[in-house]
Formats: structure tokens, sequence, C-alpha cells
């Protein structure tokens, strides 16, 4: 057991116009590592949800023209976020499986999303304010928010959609995954005094309460991340009321490297980006597209990565990477990598799962899985990278943009001119170059095709979290 705040009888509350709701059914949340219980989290009801939403409506008014109160708020909810850094970390792994310093970096990453959000001003643009007219465009606040989350960095993803939404003068109800509602439950809890009532409000349950959740009458714009699938069932729920809508999904990202590039500085980059947070990061480069001239190399280079990975329990010091973060997630990485294998690929290192407890899988580097194999063409979302041999690179450009997915990708080459070039022909939505995922609070992030809708992070996301008004005079 971790050390949740706010317990009654192990269960911690919802949080709701400022104050804690117990409703009378609970839910597990396993430790991926143990399969055994950590807690049991509250399964909100309908009128939990309807309590939600009229706090946020009530809220909103005040909330809405309060600039300079949102600030402080903000910050003050970062710095409360930072402080409970170590015990906001605990939750995190012990539910999400995650290595406790990653989980700890997670909670700082949280906190820089409020601190940064709390100090970006929501601009005005004057257009003209000359002898014939004054014209400005405000961004306006747009209502009560619907976040959803999902369960690979369950606080970073509810900061980054909360901050800009808040900072913009909308209230929030969040809906966090079942398989990760602690964290985020705590982290209500320890906004309750920092933000006035109505303001926040943290609901968990089933994907049940997210569907509702989104097309909740109340809720004037949907944030939801999660899978491609979730999304469209989200996007078409919104559409008869015309919510405003931003969807995170998934993403199959291709890295692209060149003849040039030298294996043995490309490798532990790219073994970390692909592998981070057990794979299961929506940018991380999930196909390698490499030049033959540097395949084998490149291959062994990950292999030796991977197999001097300290995999295990997320608690333990020393462990690199934790188990994958649900059961089904696992058996899915078991399933992909078995059916590639009885095609003919080749594990060069991992490439079965541990025997149990815990949802273990040694990332598996694989060599010989073609496109056209699932594990190729579908988002693994765990510790698996194919790799495939190009001898054409024009080929291997039409190959990483031969999917629905749009949302990252990469170009790895000693010649950084003709990485950048060859990016500028990759569908989607962000492309690094000798880099692959980085992520910073000012730059946009974004997905095309299937990887989403709309802009995250900076100045783009305040104002996705925005309506905009003309507002014209004569002079
Ligand atoms: P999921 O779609 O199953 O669930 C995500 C959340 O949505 C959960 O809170 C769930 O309860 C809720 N939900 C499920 N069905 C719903 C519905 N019909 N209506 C409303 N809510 C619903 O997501 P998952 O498969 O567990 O998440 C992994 C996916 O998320 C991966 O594809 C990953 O790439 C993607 N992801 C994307 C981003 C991004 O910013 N682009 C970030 C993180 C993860």
């Amino acid at each position: 057991m971790v050390d949740l705040p706010d317990l009654v009888d192990g269960v911690p509350a919802l949080t709701i116009d400022g104050g804690p709701v117990r409703p009378p059914s609970t839910f597990d949340v396993l430790d991926p590592a143990t399969e055994k219980s950590v807690a049991r989290a509250p399964l909100a009801r309908g009128e939990d949800l309807d309590r939600a939403f009229d706090a946020a409506l009530r809220a909103f008014p005040v909330w809405s023209l309060r600039d300079d109160v949102r600030r402080v708020a903000l910050l003050a909810a970062s710095d409360v976020v930072a402080d409970a850094a170590l015990p906001l970390a605990d939750i995190l792994t012990a539910e999400q499986g995650k290595p406790l310093p990653d989980a700890v970096r997670e909670v700082h990453a949280a906190a820089a999303w409020l601190r940064y959000y709390a100090d970006l001003p929501v601009d005005r643009e004057v257009v003209h304010d000359d002898g014939r007219r004054y014209a400005e465009v405000a961004h306006r606040p747009i209502g009560p928010v619907a976040v959803i989350t999902t369960w690979n960095f369950p606080l970073v993803l509810a900061a980054s959609r909360i901050a800009p939404a808040l900072r913009a003068g909308n209230t929030v109800v969040l809906k966090p995954s079942p398989h990760t509602p602690l964290a985020s439950l705590a982290f209500g809890a320890l906004l309750r005094d920092r933000l006035p009532d109505g303001v926040l409000n943290v609901l968990s349950g089933g994907d049940g309460l997210g569907a509702a959740v989104s097309v909740h009458p109340l809720a004037r714009k949907v944030c939801f991340t999660g899978s491609v699938s979730a999304g469209k069932e989200v996007a078409a729920g919104v559409a008869p009321d015309l919510k405003r809508l931003y969807l995170g999904l998934g993403g199959n990202d291709a890295a692209l490297v060149l003849d040039d590039a030298d294996p043995a500085t490309t490798a532990p980059k790219l073994f970390a980006a692909a592998f981070r947070n057990n794979g299961q990061t929506c940018v991380a480069p999930k196909r390698v597209y490499a030049s033959r001239a540097v395949f084998r190399p490149l291959v062994q280079a990950l292999a030796d990565l991977a197999g001097g990975t300290e995999v295990g329990d997320g608690k333990a010091t020393g462990t690199e990477l934790g188990p994958v973060t649900t059961g089904a997630q696992w058996k899915r990485v078991s399933g992909l990598v078995a059916d590639a294998l009885s095609r003919g690929a080749v594990a060069v290192s991992g490439g079965r799962p541990s025997a149990g407890p815990g949802y273990f899988f040694r990332p598996t580097v694989l060599m010989g899985a073609e496109d056209g194999t699932a594990v190729v063409d579908e988002e693994q979302f765990g510790p698996v990278l194919p790799v495939i041999a190009f001898d054409d690179l024009d080929d291997a450009v039409t190959r990483a943009n031969a999917t629905h997915y749009g949302l990252g990708a990469s170009v790895w080459s000693s010649d950084p001119d003709r990485a950048l070039a060859v990016g500028r022909r990759l569908d989607s939505g962000m492309c690094w170059v000798n880099d692959h995922g980085t992520i910073e609070l000012h730059l946009p992030f974004r997905g095309s095709k299937w990887s989403g809708l709309g802009t995250g992070g900076g100045l783009w996301g305040l104002r996705s979290f925005t309506t905009p008004q003309l507002l014209y005079r004569p002079n």
C-alpha cells in the first residue's frame, strides 16, 4: 500500500465543488508489478457527474473574469504539486509501474506545466487602432471543459491540459484512466485549497464514465487523450452538440536512419526514445527504417542496450524499466511479438513475456518484421521495436507515410540539413532530427491524420481553450 491522502477505509475521494465526495461503490486499482491491489478507487455515479458539471458551471463566471486570481492560483497549484513530488510519485509508481525516479520527474513536469501557463497571459490582439476604427480580437474562455486522460503519463497529461484550460478562464471536470486514477485523485485533493470551489473536479470511473463525461450537456469543450477508436467515439458523441474538441490520440512513429548516420551515437538516443516509459509513450519511435548501410551495426547496438537494461519493480532501486501498465496491454504486446516471430521475424533481444506475477516484458528489438505485419503496421504501445532495412530512401519515406497515424517522426543523419529536408516530406504533426519525442512547454504538440485534432503546448495550447471574439468600433 502507498501513502494516499484523503483516505477513508482505504479509499480516496472524488473532488467535487472543492470538497471530497465518496460514492458507495469502488473498484480495484492494481499494481502492475505484483498484480495485487494498490487501493480501491471511488466509482463516480451519474449524480456525481451532474454535481461536478453544475459546480464547474457555477464557478465559471467569477473565475473567467479574474485573470490575476487565476495566475496566482496556478502558481500556488504548481508549488503544492512540486512539494508533494515524493508521495505523488509513490502513487504513480504503484499504479502505473514506472521507476520511482521517472515518476518523480513526471510530477515535476506536471508542476512545470502549471507554472508555465500561470505565467502565460491570455492575450488580445489589437488589429486596428487608427483614425477610422478600433478592432481587437479577444480570446474568451469557453466554459466547463471535460478532460479525459489515459494511463501512460497520468499527471503530465492531466496538468498539460488542465493548466491552459484554467489559465484561459475555463473550469474543468477531469476523468483519469480507470487503470491509474489514484495519482489524479490525489492531485485533485491537493488542489482543493488552492483553487476556488468547482474550478477543478476530479471523478474516477470506467470507460462508460468517460463517455458520459464527454457527452454531458454542460461540457462546452472535450479534451480527450487516448486511443484512436475511443477518440472517434468521442468525436461522434460531441458532434450533435457542437462541443469544441481536442483529441490527442495514438501514433505509430517512424524513425528513418539514413546511410550517413553513426550507429554508435544513434542507437542510445533511439533506444531511450523508443523504450522510455516501457514504450508506452505516444511520441516514441515505433518502427525504425534503417538504411542497409547501417542496419546491422544499428540492430546490434540496440540489442546490446536492451540486453543491459534492468527490468523490474519500479519501486526497487536501480530499475530502469518497470512492468507494462495493464494486463490487457501486456497480452497485446505478447501477441504482436509472437505473431511477428511466427512470420519469420527474429528477436535480437527479449521476445517473450516474463513469467508472472507482474506484467513484465523485456525490451524487444525485432529484425525481419516487414510492413504488413501487425507489429509494424499497428501501434504496439509497449517495449518492442521492429527495425526494417531499406535500400531506397524515397521508398522508406513512402512506407513511413503509409499509415493513418501522423503523430511524430524522426530522421537520423550526420548531415542535419539533409535530415531536415527528409523530415519535411513526412506526414506527421511533429518531426525531430537526431532526436525523437522531446517536448518543450512553449512549442506545439500535435498529431495529424488519425493521431489527433487540435494543438497543445505554448500559446497554441492556451488559445485552443478559448474562442476568439472580434470587438469593433468605428473611430
Ligand atoms: P483509451 O482510449 O482506452 O482510454 C483513454 C481514456 O478514455 C480513459 O480514461 C478511458 O476510461 C476513456 N474512454 C474509453 N472509451 C471512451 C469513450 N468511448 N468515450 C470517452 N472516454 C472513453 O486509451 P488507451 O488505449 O488506454 O490509451 C493509450 C492510447 O493513448 C495510445 O494510443 C497512445 O498513443 C495514446 N496517447 C496519446 C497521447 C497524445 O497526446 N497524442 C498521449 C498519451 C497517450
